[in-house]
């Protein structure tokens, strides 16, 4: 009796186990080869100056769509940097960036593209490498491409300083994204070659809903002025949020509430506003070269 019931409990685990690897396994290869085809998409999130709104630039972030279904990054992105594609999938995100605005970037000197890397992009010179030789082929600017890294993200620390701090001597900002998550000490930040902090999503979600004195944003606010750091505060998705961070002292942001991530052109129609957009009609309306 027992034993029976035992074996059978046995195989049944047996095969979930099959089944689990085999799902992993097939995610795996798809993504694999959705990154050899070039299938892995980017859209566009705009930064906005939370005064006047203007979009000021815009993080790129990774898409994937598999048999028609979105996989949300949070699960192809932890996959890709557990088995080995991350590389390949951050190189094919500056290809897409440069490919779908280099010529905005080239006419908007100002406007930048923000690029998320993972640790493993930060053990080595090897992606600012290939940064370097994307953009030499183009008329880009260092400064248009920032990079953003999550303290989490540093695998060996002192190494990922060391690489930061190349790529910041290339020319290129340096963002810390999800600030505040990590388990980073202050005096560990100060050694940081940094520009820009992101306050992360959910400091951002709370405002409003928790006691004064109990409120993170802030103080990060507060941290950036004092290190002389930008602030770019994340999921901002109502206008109280808003209101309050340009009250703290906030200057940029990113959210909802201005914009979801878009395709390539149609962040560049929000760029570029109504007003930029009437201004074409009318030019084209009063003559044309
Ligand atoms: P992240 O870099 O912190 O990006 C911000 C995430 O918050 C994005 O999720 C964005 O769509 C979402 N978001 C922005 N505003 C709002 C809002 O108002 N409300 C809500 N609910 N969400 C908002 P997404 O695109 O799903 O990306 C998740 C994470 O995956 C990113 O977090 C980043 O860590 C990672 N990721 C995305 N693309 C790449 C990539 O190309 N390379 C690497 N290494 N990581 C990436
Ligand atoms: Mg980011
Ligand atoms: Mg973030
Ligand atoms: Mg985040």
């Amino acid at each position: 009796g027992w034993l029976i019931a035992s074996l059978a409990v046995g195989a049944t685990l047996a095969w979930l186990i099959i089944r689990v690897f085999r799902a992993r396994l097939s995610l795996d290869g798809e993504l694999r080869r959705a990154i050899r085809r070039d299938e892995i998409g980017v859209a566009y999130q705009p930064i906005v100056d939370l005064e006047t709104r203007a979009c000021v630039g815009a993080e790129a972030l990774a898409r994937w769509h598999l048999h028609g279904a979105a996989i949300a990054p949070d699960v192809f992105i932890v996959a890709a940097e557990h088995n080995g594609l991350i590389r390949a999938l951050t190189d094919r995100v500056l290809e897409r960036i440069v490919r779908e605005l280099g010529d905005f970037l080239e006419a908007h000197r100002d406007f930048y593209v923000s690029i998320n890397v993972s640790a493993e992009d930060l053990t080595s010179r090897r992606f600012l490498d290939v940064l370097t030789r994307t953009l030499g082929r183009t008329e880009i600017r260092a400064a248009q491409i920032r990079i953003e890294a999550t303290e989490r993200g540093f695998i060996d620390a002192d190494a990922a300083r060391e690489v930061l701090k190349a790529f910041r001597e290339a020319g290129h900002p340096i963002y810390i994204d999800d600030f505040g998550t990590g388990y980073s000490s202050l005096s560990y930040l100060q050694t940081l070659p940094v520009d820009v902090l992101k306050i992360d999503k959910s400091f951002v979600d709370t405002i409003g809903y928790e006691a004064v004195s109990s409120s993170v944003a802030p103080h990060i606010i507060e941290i950036g002025r004092a290190l002389g750091l930008g602030v770019v505060a994340e999921g901002v998705e109502r206008e109280d949020q808003a209101r309050y961070l340009i009250e703290r002292g906030a200057r940029y942001a990113q959210g909802w509430l201005f914009s979801k991530a878009l395709p390539a052109e149609a962040l560049v129609r929000f760029v570029q506003g109504p007003a930029a957009v009437a201004a074409t009609e009318q030019s084209s309306g009063t003559g044309r070269r």
